[in-house]
């Protein structure tokens, strides 16, 4: 028999054949504790052997309903086939020779997709580096250096990433700061846009909030002082938050009426995942600066600063690079992704997606008080999870159990949000609606059992 391989041709089936995770899941688990830090976690650990489409097999022979995308990055599906194409055929002409050394034709194709598919017809440039965070501290340096000014202006329930820097950037201390301080000076925090919790309601909570964060900037900071305001248009790691609408484009007035570098930190909203390539077109805003990664190399590491050309040569020729930024096997990856992106129309799936699973999550919210909200747009859905709906009290436990309950059925879903109660669905775009509405079952299953 000729052995099947990973990506599409991977049959797109669940099937459950032991415990989740089986016996020799366990096994390598034992393994890993072994030599493994432990402060490196795993959703569910089961080991994989091959993923593809809409699902990931386990070294038990189990076949798992995807909601997780490896944290929205296999948007267009693991070893996607122009993804391995292009990769493979990179692979074999050369693996590297640092873009800063000598360069090659997959960088600067990258950049020009990029220059080409982020809003606004401005003139753009892009620079490559290997993770999110590194692409978020890049577009602080940028900042900084064009404005000379220091300060950086982050929001409430925000996520941009691991390192230093981006530690400070990041809002919730639990796991990503705890004992790892002293953090990054001249990072300051403002209100968000939060439709559900606002205290005076929904649809004040744009403009109100909007009006809080401007006050605290201009009072507490100095808007002359600010280098730099990053924002997820739909904040990821605090909870899949949209914020209300016309709250964006108000902060992005504020930054061009005040010389301030409006970042869209689009690592998880970007590449098609909502709909639309970049979730800031939703109110049609157009930054100075995006960030990318996640999404853009079908699972290699690769990631982004793309903006105005002007603000992006302030940097000093050296003043920006890594010996491994812009990779080329990566980047033969993104433009195989891109390609798949393209032809298939992932905007259109993930609009599709947003409609069978808001529909169907919000017959279930009829049927189960425990739904807060619904929210999200695309293919990054989540719902909020509370002991009572009227006193909005956020209800972790259940967000754990129903997530435990969802891998034990053969369906990988993560959770999230600041206080924990969250659990967000990001499936991949190009998963059958057969799968996607067996997940959701299996969703309904667990919400009546709890
Ligand atoms: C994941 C994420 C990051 C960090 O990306 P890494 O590649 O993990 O460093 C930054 N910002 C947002 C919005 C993210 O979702």
């Amino acid at each position: 028999m000729t052995e099947l391989t990973g990506g599409p041709s991977l049959p797109q089936e669940r099937r459950v054949v032991t415990a989740i995770p089986g016996p020799k899941s366990l096994e390598l688990q034992a393994r890993r504790s072994a030599v493994v830090a432990a402060g490196v976690g795993s959703t569910l650990p089961v080991f994989t052997t091959r993923a593809g489409g809409g699902v990931i097999e386990d070294v038990d022979g189990n076949s798992l309903i995807d909601f997780g995308s490896g944290i929205a990055v296999t948007s267009v599906g693991n070893s996607a086939e122009a993804v391995v194409r292009r990769a493979t055929a990179q692979l074999a002409d050369f693996t590297h020779t640092c873009f800063m050394v000598t360069p090659y034709e997959g960088y600067v194709a990258v950049c020009e997709q990029l220059a080409e598919l982020t809003p606004g017809d401005h003139a753009k440039k892009s620079a490559l580096f290997n993770s999110g965070a590194e692409a978020v501290e890049n577009a602080v340096k940028i900042a900084r250096v064009h404005t000379k000014r220091q300060a950086v202006v982050v929001f409430d329930h925000g996520y941009h990433g691991r390192t230093n820097l981006t530690m400070a950037l990041t809002a919730k201390n639990m796991p990503y700061k705890q004992g790892f301080g002293p953090f990054a000076p001249e990072v300051y925090r403002v209100p968000v846009a939060y439709g559900y919790r606002w205290p005076t309601g929904p649809e004040n909570c744009g403009p109100e909030a909007a009006a809080q964060a401007i006050d605290q900037i201009t009072k507490q900071i100095g808007a002359d002082n600010v280098a730099a305001i990053i924002i997820e248009p739909v904040l990821g790691e605090g909870g899949f938050i949209e914020p209300a609408k016309g709250f964006l484009p108000r902060i992005a007035q504020f930054a061009k009426d005040n010389g301030i570098v409006f970042v869209a930190d689009e690592i998880q909203s970007g590449f098609c995942r909502t709909g639309q390539w970049f979730a800031c077109e939703d109110e049609g805003i157009v930054p100075d600066l995006i960030t990318t990664a996640k999404g853009i190399a079908g699972g290699l590491p690769l990631a982004a600063v793309t903006g105005r050309a002007e603000i992006m040569d302030s940097a000093h020729p050296g003043g920006l690079g890594g010996t491994y930024g812009g990779n080329p096997v990566a980047c033969a990856a993104a433009l195989g992704a891109i390609e798949t992106m393209r032809e298939m129309d992932l905007n259109a799936k993930a609009k599709r997606i947003e409609e069978v699973m808001k529909g169907r999550l919000a017959a279930m919210q009829e049927k189960f008080p425990v739904i807060g909200d619904i929210r999200g747009r695309g293919a990054m859905i989540a719902i909020e999870l509370v002991k009572d709906p009227a006193t909005k009290e956020p209800n972790a436990e259940a967000a754990g159990a129903l997530a435990k309950a969802c891998h034990a059925e053969g369906l990988l879903v993560l959770t999230c949000g600041t206080y924990g109660n969250v659990l967000r669905f990001l499936p991949p775009l190009v998963i059958g609606e057969d799968l996607l509405n067996e997940g959701l079952d299996i969703i309904e299953a667990a919400f009546a059992g709890l």
